[in-house]
């Protein structure tokens, strides 16, 4: 025992004061700034960042040994897997919903704080626990030598359902700004992913939660159990602005030392988020990097040229991704479930699998002629509140959830 002391303080000594100390949790009853004041005295060198919490990811595919893990049963899941995406969400309703030529739009495709907030209750409440995208299908080699998609069986805690959450256009586009969004992800004191933004008296405001992100970071470290393999949710990201709110694009016109080495800056800046976020269980797939229209009405020529420019300006700093987002869910080349066009079959030879859209059930599709699986998802937004509370009763009811009193006065059909 003496033995084991004195290696770890040796240990200690050698991973420096700071690491050490910042394992400890601060002690119940202490203020949040409390723990991190140093007396005057103390040398704390201010550049070190907290040591991380850590933070475990596990594989819902596999069943954990002897069936059972931290006391709780896990049984096969070969059902639906229910998919819901937010766009961001609006942090300061009073600017949002101020009457602009804007307000509409964001009535109809967002969800404010509160109601996020109600939302990851419910779906809480109602047994459904967090699996990640790049988790629920995977590619093997079919009867033919070829390769192909496959849905794996889940294994979850007896009872429970799986849910995937993703998260569209969470670059932090700059219109949005003045609009009641937070404007960037930052790491907080503590380490942990923040939003930093302004509130609507333009003060400087860092918080975790105004922020869809965030949010839902501490939903799950305060009921662990809804996300019993650590993930998230996947991020959609768009590239011509730039991602989490870093301007890390490029522009074809006009480019400048300066502006070059600004994005660099910003290049640097978002590394650290893209490395918690995925520590923590976020996962990225593509949204396009111009949230262009796939349907048909862009040439293929147009879809490569973009497909590359995501793959050096994001890919690059997300890593590969398997998961395509459609932008406004418009499928490729018209239709991706009866053919396969040269759209399509392009995105999938740049490594995409499983190809997402938008519709009224977490439907999903195993394609015959090409590795690949097209998937639909449901959209708690300001329109599926409004008009399709039936719908999403398995989920929530819109009644409890939608601040009336915050949005716009438009219609509201509940039957
Ligand atoms: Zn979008």
């Amino acid at each position: 025992m003496r033995r084991m002391t004195s290696l770890l303080l040796l240990l200690c000594l050698l991973l420096s004061l700071v690491s050490c100390g910042k394992q400890e949790t601060p002690q119940e009853g202490d203020s949040p700034g409390q723990a991190e004041t140093a007396s005057p005295e103390t040398e704390v060198p201010e550049e070190v960042p907290p040591e991380p919490e850590p933070y475990d990811i596990l594989d819902p595919t596999v069943m954990p040994e002897g069936g059972s893990r931290d006391g709780l049963t896990y049984s096969a899941w070969d059902g639906v897997v229910e998919h819901l995406f937010f766009h961001p969400i609006v942090s300061y309703p009073e600017l949002a919903f101020n009457g602009d030529s804007e307000a509409n739009g964001i009535d109809d495709y967002m969800v404010t704080v509160g109601e996020y907030g109600k939302i990851l209750q419910s779906v809480y409440e109602k047994g459904y626990v967090l699996v990640d995208i790049g988790d629920v299908w995977s590619e093997t080699t079919g009867e033919n030598g070829q390769p192909k998609m496959v849905r794996n069986t889940l294994y979850l805690p007896e009872g429970k359902k799986p849910l995937i959450l993703s998260y569209d256009d969470t670059n932090y586009y700059p219109y949005m700004l003045e609009n009641g969004f937070t404007y960037k992800l930052i790491l907080g004191e503590d380490g942990k992913i923040a939003s930093w933004g302004k509130d609507p008296q333009g003060n400087e405001v860092i918080s975790r939660d105004l922020d869809a992100i965030p949010i839902l970071d501490k939903f799950v470290e305060e009921h662990p159990d809804f996300s019993p393999f650590g993930a998230k949710g996947c991020l959609s990201l768009t590239g011509y602005e730039g991602i989490l709110g870093y301007r890390t694009q490029t522009t074809t016109t006009g480019w400048t030392e300066a502006q070059e080495a600004n994005r660099q800056r910003e290049i640097e800046a978002v590394r650290p988020i893209v490395a918690e976020l995925k520590r923590t269980g976020w996962t990225f797939g593509s949204h396009t990097w111009g949230h262009i229209r796939l349907g048909g009405s862009k040439s293929l020529e147009t879809v490569q040229v973009d497909t590359q420019r995501w793959l050096s300006e994001v890919g690059s700093l997300v890593g590969p991704t398997t998961i395509l987002f459609y932008p406004h869910g418009e499928r490729p080349d018209g239709d991706d479930w009866k053919k396969t066009g040269p759209i399509f079959q392009y995105l999938q030879s740049q490594g995409f699998r499983v190809f997402c859209s938008v519709g009224i059930e977490s439907f999903s599709y195993l394609k015959k002629d090409i590795s690949a699986v097209i998937c639909d998802r449901l959209h708690p937004d300001g329109t599926t509140l409004r008009y399709s509370r039936q719908r999403y009763l398995q989920f929530y009811d819109a009644k409890d959830i939608m601040d009336v009193a915050v949005r716009p006065q438009r219609e509201i059909k509940w039957d």
